[in-house]
C-alpha cells in the first residue's frame, strides 16, 4: 500500500514528504496530506514558542496560591478571564457552582518522649482541627492504610496513629493511586479505631523536609467525621520511625486548627475557538486553575494551564481559518478539593455531552509526553494510531486504550465522551506535588514546548478529522 500511494508522487521528495500519510493509509486511516502538514507546522511552530512558560509566570506571579474557594482562587478566575479575551478566544466566561471553603490554621508537632523535637507537619485538606491545645498521645504505627483497617473498633483509645506507607517513584505516577489511600482513609479509620489524631507518612517521593498536603475524604459514607490528620515530612516520617525501633513508648503533640466554614462560590472558566463547519461539536482541552495554598502551584497545575493555553492560542495564531469543530478550553476550579468544577461542568453541559467528540486535561506537571493514550471505540482505533504517528516524531509512543483523561475527565469519561492521555514524564513530579515548594523555579523557560506541540496537533486533528471516536 505504502509503495502503491507513493508512486503517485512524482519524486522520490515528495514520497518522503508524505511517507506519514502513506503509512496511516497503510493502516487503515488516511490523514488528508494538508491537514497533516498542517499538524505538523504547529509542532514545529510550538518548539520556537515560549507561550506556555509566561503563562505559567503571569499566574503564579500575579495570583500565587489559590486554594478553591478563596479570595485568592476568585482572582485567578479575573487573570484567566482577561487572560483568555487577550490572546483572542471567544466565547470566554465564568461558569459559576458553589465549593465548601477549608483553611488552614496554626499546625506543629513534637515529639515529646523520649527525645523531645519538632516535626515537620501539614493538615490534610478537609481535617478537622484538634483545637489550639491540641493532643497529645503514644504514637502507634502501621505500616498501611490495609494494616490500620485491621485494627479492632475503639483498640486504639487515646493514642495517635503513624501510617508509614512508603510511595514508590515512577514514570507514570502510579505509585500513587496506591499511595493515595493513606490520605484518602486514615482519619476515620483512625476514629473507628478509637484514635484522637493520625498522622501519615506524606504521600510524594521526596526527601526534602516538607511535609505534602492533599485532600481527605471528610467524612464516611456513614456520615462519621474522622479524626485530626496531617502529613509528615518524609524526614520526620524516617525520624519517627527510629523513634519507635528503641524500647518503650513514643508520645508526640500535634496542633492543628483548620476551619471548615460554609460553601462559598468558585467557578470555571471557559473559552473557544468556535468551529468552523460543526460549532456545537466540541474537542475539550482542560486544565486546572485552583491550586493548594502552600505554593504556588506551579507544576500542579499552572503548567496544564499555560499547556492548553498556549496550544490553542497557538492554532488560534497559525491557522488560516478555524478547524472544522469547536475547540473548548475549560479551565476547571475547585480540583484539589474533590472535583468539584468537574462534577459542576459534567451536571451544566449533561445535555451536551453527546456532542463532546473527544476531551483532555494536562495535570501532571511540566515532564515531557512520552506516551498517547486513548479510549476509543475499536472502531476509532485505526484513527488514534494516525493521529499517534504523527505526534511520534516527538518522542511520543503509542500507548493503550484505557486512558483515563486526567482528574477532571472523571465525570465525562464516565458518561461516555471519548478522552485520551498525553502522559509526561512523572518520574520527579511527586517530590514538588502539593508543598511550598511548588514554585516557577522548578520550570525550564522551554520545558512546556514539547507539550504544547502535541496537544497543538492532537486538538487541531482531533477538531479537523472527520472522525467519530464513540
Ligand atoms: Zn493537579
Amino acid at each position: 500500500m505504502r509503495s502503491a500511494c507513493c508512486s503517485l508522487r512524482s519524486s522520490a521528495l515528495v514520497c518522503v514528504l508524505f511517507f506519514t500519510v502513506c503509512r496511516v493509509h497503510a493502516q487503515g486511516f488516511v490523514i488528508d496530506d494538508a491537514v497533516a502538514a498542517t499538524a505538523r507546522d504547529l509542532m514545529d511552530r510550538a518548539q520556537s514558542d515560549n507561550a506556555a512558560y509566561e503563562i505559567v509566570a503571569s499566574l503564579t506571579t500575579e495570583v500565587g496560591p489559590r486554594l478553591a474557594g478563596t479570595e485568592s482562587e476568585a482572582r485567578a478566575r479575573q487573570w484567566a478571564v482577561q487572560k483568555l479575551r487577550a490572546v483572542g478566544f471567544a466565547n470566554v466566561r465564568e461558569e459559576a457552582f458553589q465549593v465548601p471553603l477549608w483553611e488552614r490554621g496554626e499546625e506543629r508537632a513534637r515529639i515529646l518522649t523520649p527525645f523531645p523535637q519538632p516535626l515537620t507537619i501539614s493538615a490534610l485538606g478537609g481535617s478537622a482541627g484538634t483545637g489550639s491545645a491540641g493532643v497529645r498521645g503514644e504514637v502507634v504505627a502501621f505500616a498501611s492504610i490495609a494494616a490500620l483497617k485491621k485494627a479492632p473498633p475503639g483498640s486504639l483509645a487515646g493514642k495517635i496513629v503513624f501510617i508509614d506507607e512508603v510511595m514508590a517513584r515512577s514514570r507514570d505516577g502510579s505509585g500513587y493511586a496506591v499511595a493515595v489511600g493513606k490520605r484518602r482513609l486514615a482519619a476515620y479509620e483512625a476514629a473507628r479505631a478509637g484514635a484522637s489524631a493520625a498522622l501519615i507518612r506524606s504521600v510524594g517521593t521526596s526527601s526534602h523536609r516538607f511535609a505534602h498536603t492533599g485532600q481527605m475524604r471528610r467524612v464516611t459514607e456513614a456520615g462519621e467525621a474522622g479524626v485530626p490528620t496531617a502529613a509528615l515530612s518524609a524526614p520526620d516520617a524516617d525520624q519517627l520511625q527510629r523513634a519507635l525501633s528503641y524500647d518503650g513508648p513514643v508520645e508526640v503533640e500535634v496542633v492543628i486548627t483548620p476551619r471548615q466554614l460554609p460553601p462559598v462560590p468558585s467557578g470555571n472558566i471557559v473559552a473557544e475557538i468556535v468551529g468552523r463547519e460543526l460549532p456545537e461539536e466540541i474537542v475539550l482541552l482542560g486544565a486546572h486553575l485552583d491550586s493548594w495554598d502552600l505554593g504556588t502551584g506551579a507544576v500542579d497545575d499552572a503548567a496544564g494551564v499555560g499547556i492548553i493555553v498556549a496550544a490553542a492560542k497557538l492554532l488560534l495564531d497559525s491557522l488560516e481559518q478555524p478547524p472544522r469543530r469547536t475547540v473548548r478550553i475549560v479551565l476547571f476550579g475547585a480540583e484539589e478539593v474533590g472535583l468539584v468544577g468537574a462534577r459542576a461542568y459534567a451536571e451544566r453541559h449533561a445535555a451536551s455531552l453527546g456532542q463532546h467528540i473527544v476531551a483532555t486535561e494536562s495535570d501532571f506537571g511540566a515532564g515531557d509526553i512520552w506516551r498517547f493514550d486513548t479510549r476509543f471505540a475499536d472502531a476509532a482505533l485505526p484513527a488514534g494510531d494516525a493521529i499517534g504517528r504523527v505526534l511520534a516524531p516527538l518522542g511520543i509512543e503509542r500507548g493503550g486504550n484505557r486512558a483515563s483523561g486526567g482528574p477532571d475527565m472523571k465525570y465525562l469519561r464516565e458518561a461516555g465522551v471519548p478522552v485520551v492521555g498525553l502522559l509526561q514524564d512523572g518520574s520527579d513530579y511527586f517530590d514538588l506535588h502539593h508543598t511550598p515548594d511548588d514554585t516557577l523555579d522548578k520550570i525550564g523557560e522551554n520545558a512546556l514546548d514539547q507539550n504544547v506541540a502535541a496537544y497543538a496537533a492532537f486538538v487541531y486533528l482531533a477538531a479537523e478529522l472527520d472522525v467519530d471516536f464513540r
